[in-house]
């Protein structure tokens, strides 16, 4: 057959292991996922009462144009209906634009290391990967700056970054924004942006305004606990939602998740309840951290990047063996470290202390 080239020997996306694998493999009954920076809260009671309220018909295709929650975001963030456009899952938004942008003799811009869909889609596509290494965990938007050029089609800023949960700030942000020239695109990535407290980090929908070249990803995966459902969404200004739009599959978001995640988006008090509990299991990890001498990430998101000076591969099984599931360094690009989504305390209390326990035993 006449594979793409660039497909041979790619291996598929190593998502962190799931619940049900992990009580087959070790024989245990309860597990705790603290691996793929999902909302451990769950999402607002609101979407579980509407749930057992509401009757669809499954016979129908879904709404294509997501007419109903397009409206309910574009009035959330003051934003027009056609500068909106749906993905299933921010990763479908990802993928879009990779398809509309990518192509062999072109290439793209990403930090080392990020979010690793935007390398695999771009591979995929054929197009050269210029990846610019972080310093201490941020984007070096200078240095991405230089390694734009006149085939550079796509520069990626995921903000706050996974895997370091730092976000970018926003005068070297805009600093940035006026220097990458108007025909790249930059793709800023805000699936935490919900978690996000730096107060020198500022919300970025205007710059849909200043900026034509600009698209922001968001997600109801992480703050509104909805990622079984996989809605996502890109806002730009309109002539770039027309260009993209095409590239969209049909019907790409199904109808539960349409509403479901209308239902979330109207819970502010939920959100903000999350951060909050977001931040004070911040500080537990936090401070293990400091007791212990391990360093870590200042993170922006319900996820930290934390140094465990052993093999992370190591400390990842001891703790899969004990029910935690994490994330090692290894996988993510950063050797020594592992990341853990931010729990619940009684989770969180639950993973520090079997850590502390394999720590001492590979210390
Ligand atoms: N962007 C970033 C930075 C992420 O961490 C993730 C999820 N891990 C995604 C996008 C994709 O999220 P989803 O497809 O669930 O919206």
């Amino acid at each position: 057959m006449k594979w793409k080239e660039q497909i041979t020997g790619m291996k598929a996306y190593q998502p962190g292991k799931s619940i049900d694998a992990v009580k087959k493999e070790f024989g245990l009954d309860e597990i705790v996922k603290l691996a793929s920076n999902e909302n451990p809260f769950g999402s607002s009671p609101k979407v579980r009462e509407f749930l057992a309220n509401e009757s669809f018909n499954f016979a129908l295709y879904p709404d294509g144009y997501a007419t109903n929650l397009r409206a309910a975001v574009a009035t959330k963030l003051g934003v027009e209906e056609n500068e909106l456009i749906f993905g299933n899952g921010s990763d479908e938004l990802i993928s879009i634009i990779t398809r509309a942008l990518l192509y062999p003799g072109v290439n793209t811009v990403m930090a080392k290391p990020t979010f690793s869909q935007y390398g695999l889609n771009a591979k995929i596509e054929g197009a050269e990967i210029r990846e610019v290494p972080l310093v201490d965990g941020n984007h070096d938007l200078d240095a991405m700056l230089e390694a734009i050029d006149d085939n550079t089609a796509v520069v990626w800023v995921c903000s706050p970054n996974n895997p370091t949960g730092v976000v970018v700030e926003d005068a070297p942000l805009q600093a940035f924004l006026k220097k990458v020239p108007s025909d790249v695109l930059v793709v800023l990535d805000e699936a935490y942006f919900e978690y996000v407290t730096n107060a020198r980090h500022k919300d970025t929908i205007p710059y849909i305004q200043d900026y034509p070249n600009v698209i922001i990803l968001r997600t109801f995966s992480k703050a509104y606990g909805l990622a079984a459902f996989r809605v996502g969404y890109g806002i730009a200004n309109k002539e770039l939602i027309a260009k993209l739009d095409p590239v969209r599959g049909p019907f790409n978001n199904t109808v539960l998740s349409q509403a479901i995640a209308q239902v979330a988006l109207e819970d502010d008090a939920y959100i903000e309840k999350c951060r909050e509990e977001n931040n004070k299991g911040k500080k537990q990890i936090e401070e293990f951290c400091g007791k212990n001498n391990l360093h870590f990430f200042t993170t922006d998101t319900n996820f930290i990047l934390m140094e465990v000076k052993v093999d992370s591969d190591v400390v990842f099984q001891e703790l899969m063996k004990r029910g935690f599931i994490i994330r090692s360094g290894n996988a993510l690009g950063t050797p020594g470290y592992i990341r853990v989504t931010i729990g619940t305390q009684a989770q969180n209390e639950g993973f520090l202390t079997q850590l502390e326990v394999v720590l001492q035993e590979q210390g």
